[in-house]
């Protein structure tokens, strides 16, 4: 309701715009001993009417950034507070363990872990439901109904191995949380990072080397199978983006300047400059940008090849233990690359899967389509006869 008048195509008469001229005359009649407090929230205050933010309107802002440690505990504290707690379940330390949590993802995360104790028929949640909990919440839930060709999941292996490869070997990324085969979500499979802590910046040795990290799946299966799949399009898309943030957003380019290139696509959508939206910069500078983020995308895909390269020995033990284990965390991969043996049974899922050959799978043609929850379409009367 509080949008700038004026914007857009609609005109500047529409009920909205009315309703917003009224509050303002109201808040305008308010006397300063009325006891009157008005509070409002957006999550769009760049589109705010200014009208609005005068002293004697909404004159005190409080913005509301996700959470820090603290934060995230009252938060967990809060949405744990009619949960019935193990002993062992320390909420400092699950606080500490999910940097860049939003309060709704705790929420979700303390429900997650409800659920899943529930399903194990515990009466209390325990440190382990928190932990799946959390993975279920950072990488989506798992699909191991999913059926995978053993190539596929050699390919995804030493893919996610080689994400995690170059994300240890490098100095300046997040520590690895967790990596997985198991398809999560819409992933095959999944290395996730995890900073330490709340990361209020970045530095650009840490965007190069995410940078890095990204392609290390697609250098991995280059290097092994001597082919390129598919799967590295999404980890494509980041690289290219965090690239040209770097130069566009962030003068990270020392060709082209600590200057912000941007389109003004927000001030479109406000129709505010209609008329000169788009570019901000020439079509030279355009060529240009685009080098600079090929040149940064292909340094960082030259580093990784590199890491990758020097490091086979340890790209082929992880992928092997992914292929036993399926999911192996961040301290069970030190443990790999430093010679030793993980300690657990190997996983049912990696097994179960095998069994099926990849011929039996059924093609997408010859799979049963699921019968739709709507009546067929039924055909519009014919006016005529009617
Ligand atoms: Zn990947």
């Amino acid at each position: 309701m509080g949008r700038h008048r004026g914007a857009g195509l609609g005109g500047g008469h529409d009920e909205r715009e009315q309703t917003l001229n009224q509050l303002l005359v109201e808040m305008d009649g308010f006397e300063s001993n009325e006891g009157v407090i008005l509070v409002a929230a957006t999550n769009r205050p760049d589109v705010l009417d200014p009208a609005l933010l005068r002293p004697g309107r909404f004159d005190r802002r409080i913005v509301v950034a996700r959470p820090d440690v603290k934060g995230r505990l009252g938060i967990l504290k809060v949405h744990t507070k009619k949960t019935p707690l193990g002993q062992g379940v320390e909420l400092e330390t699950i606080a500490r363990g999910t940097p860049g949590f939003s309060g709704a993802d705790l929420e979700n995360l303390v429900n997650e872990a409800a659920l899943l104790a529930a399903r194990a028929d515990k009466d209390r949640l325990e440190m382990f439901d928190f932990e799946m909990a959390k993975d279920k919440v950072l990488m989506g839930p798992e699909r191991r109904s999913m059926v995978i060709s053993d190539k596929e999941k050699r390919n995804t292996a030493y893919h996610e191995a080689g994400h995690a490869l170059v994300g240890k070997m490098l100095k300046h990324t997040d520590p690895i949380h967790k990596v997985t085969i198991i398809p999560r979500g819409r992933a095959l499979g999944l290395t996730q990072q995890l900073p330490i802590e709340d990361r209020l910046s970045m530095s650009a040795d840490a965007a190069n080397d995410h940078i890095a990290v990204m392609m290390g799946g697609r250098l991995a299966e280059e290097i092994i199978f001597g082919q390129l799949t598919t799967g590295a399009s999404n980890d494509i898309q980041q690289a290219t983006d965090m690239a040209r943030r770097m130069v566009c957003e962030w003068g990270m380019s020392e060709k082209l300047g600590p200057l912000h290139f941007g389109k003004r696509e927000a001030e479109v959508f406000l129709g505010r400059d209609f008329n000169d939206g788009g570019k901000e910069y020439s079509e030279q500078t355009a060529i240009e940008i685009d080098a600079e983020v090929r040149r940064i995308v292909t340094e960082n895909y030259g580093r990784a090849k590199q890491v990758v390269l020097d490091n086979l020995d340890k790209l082929k033990v992880l992928a092997d233990a992914l292929l036993e284990y399926e999911t192996v965390d961040g301290v069970e991969i030190d443990t790999l690359f430093t010679g030793g043996h993980l300690d657990r049974k190997p996983s049912t899922w990696a097994s179960a899967g095998a069994k099926v050959p990849p011929e039996k799978r059924p093609s997408p043609a010859e799979r049963p389509s699921r019968p739709s929850i709507f009546a067929p379409p039924r055909p519009l009367p014919d006016p005529e006869k009617a």
